[in-house]
């Protein structure tokens, strides 16, 4: 809760003013904070007369626009090329892969009717595009010259939610990138499995400053159709882990389902190897709004943000227009920097403004007044420190921008650090979740053997089995707490959204 008191006049009794942002602090009650920082920021709106939709404004989707752009860039940088797919994807296609199918048909919302017209087919609006690519990608594959094959496609997929819906982190309509790629070898294809790691870990991590852990997921947690399953969980203030972009070894079955073959150098036909991977733009924006935002609303990084410095100009009504003037000016030479700044003029009191672009997170504030166009000195606002500095050089601003995207990381990189704690028995367990942790365990398997285990802890625990590290090999060297047998796997164990 941040309370804004108004300077007292000396000799002069007032009534206390009192100025709430959020009526629950993030460490009071993250949901609660959650709930009300995605509205009052104006990221979306949840007015909207459907469940599990919601609007998304245009802070948001500035937001997100920035955000595509960092993993389109990486993406093609690693040789993959955006197509678009149509969004409805027929009936007789789903079928196909059997296990795909039974995976998502509950969550599929389907077209019946056209116009007037009752359909002869039921018609799927994707909630993932396995079905509506691989049937192309089997005519486009003749030889080994087409691979690997790399396609990307920023879309938005639809799943009837049938959990609790939260705005960003869990929504029937979300906004993603879907990758699918084929190789003529399986090692190329696990190499893949690690590059689209990689570049999770390059927009994710570097840019947006969310650390995750790379989990390799179990048996029974996986995408139906993968051969296993590489999952990015990213941490809440709350102690729950949210799912980022996973990526997925599908092997040869979705191949052999789709007829997807080339013929190789030995001319041989062939089965392609093929991964895919899922980054959800409006889900890393709920983990990016949770990760940094703060009492006073949205913190973004400045590498991120849509307006990356907000100018405010300091006037009295007979000095506005030399100071606006003047402020134009800067403007224009911070552009040339190649940084994203605005002015404020809108005609209301500078303390308003502060508080308006604090609660959208913008990083950096310049204040313009008559004082530092006589001293040459500029007065900036950081964000995330609540602290004003003076600076002699516009050029210095980028130093400023990259200091404030490296604290960003660095606090938040600590605190999943600090968040994981090492429990040797069912005490230390349970108490870990209870104060917010991610419990790290030794356990018997995370192959089918392993899944009454795994279901004690669901049950006994509102806790799940998340996975094992993908990105190091963590030896295990005693018993599983639960049935006793030897344990093959480190586990990491969470709450989750
Ligand atoms: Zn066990």
């Amino acid at each position: 809760m941040v309370k804004e008191q108004k300077k007292e006049v000396p000799g002069k009794q007032q009534p206390k003013q009192e100025k709430i942002t959020f009526q629950k602090s993030k460490e009071q009650d993250f949901s609660e904070w959650f709930s009300e920082i995605v509205e009052k920021s104006e990221l979306v709106d949840l007015r909207y007369n459907l469940k599990g939709f919601v609007v998304f404004r245009p802070w948001a989707v500035r937001t997100i626009e920035v955000m595509y752009d960092l993993f389109e860039q990486e993406l093609q940088k690693k040789g993959h090329e955006p197509c678009w797919f149509p969004s409805l994807i027929p009936e007789s296609n789903l079928k196909k892969e059997a296990e795909h199918v039974e995976g998502f048909t509950p969550q599929v919302f389907w077209v019946t009717q056209a116009g007037n017209t009752i359909l002869d087919e039921k018609l799927a609006m994707r909630p993932t595009s396995e079905t509506a690519m691989y049937p192309m990608y089997s005519i486009w594959i003749r030889g080994y010259s087409d691979l690997p094959l790399k396609i990307y496609q920023r879309a938005q997929v639809w799943r009837y939610e049938t959990k609790a819906t939260r705005p960003l982190l869990r929504s029937r309509e979300f906004y993603w990138i879907e990758g699918h790629d084929c190789f003529a070898t399986k090692e190329e294809a696990e190499a893949q499995v690690l590059e689209d790691i990689d570049t999770t870990e390059k927009v994710m991590h570097q840019k947006l400053g969310i650390p995750f852990l790379p989990l390799r997921r179990p048996a029974w947690d996986m995408f139906p159709g993968a051969i296993y399953t590489i999952g990015s969980d990213t941490f809440t203030p709350d102690g729950k882990v949210i799912q980022q972009p996973s990526t997925h070894f599908l092997s040869q079955d979705f191949a052999k389902t789709f007829n997807i073959k080339f013929k190789d150098k030995d001319g041989k036909d062939k089965y392609v190897w093929q991964t895919c991977y899922g980054p959800a733009m409006s889900r890393i924006l709920g983990s990016l709004v949770a990760t940094h935002g703060d009492n006073k609303g949205l913190v973004l990084p400045f590498y991120v943000s849509p307006v990356q410095i907000i100018i405010v100009p300091i006037y009295k009504t007979e000095t506005k227009e030399k100071i606006i003037k003047e402020c134009k000016k800067i403007e224009e030479e911070i552009k040339t920097l190649g940084i994203r700044t605005k002015i404020d003029e809108k005609d209301v009191s500078p303390g308003n403004k502060f508080y308006f672009w604090e609660m959208k997170g913008i990083p950096l504030r310049l204040e313009i007044g008559e004082q530092e166009l006589k001293s040459k000195e500029y007065t900036l606002y950081i964000r995330d420190e609540n602290k004003k500095i003076k600076i002699k050089k516009l050029e210095d601003l980028k130093k400023q921008g990259e200091l404030f995207d490296k604290r960003l990381k660095d606090k938040a990189d600590s605190f999943i650090e600090k968040a994981i704690v090492n429990c040797k028995t069912k005490d230390e367990l349970k108490k870990a979740l209870e104060n917010k942790k991610i419990a790290r365990i030794e356990f018997c398997s995370i192959e089918k053997p392993g899944i009454p285990c795994a279901e004690t802890i669901e049950k006994d625990f509102n806790a799940f089995v998340r996975g094992v590290r993908h990105d190091k090999k963590e030896q295990a060297k005693g018993k599983c707490m639960f049935c006793g047998k030897k344990a093959n796997e480190v586990v990491y164990v969470a709450k989750s959204y």
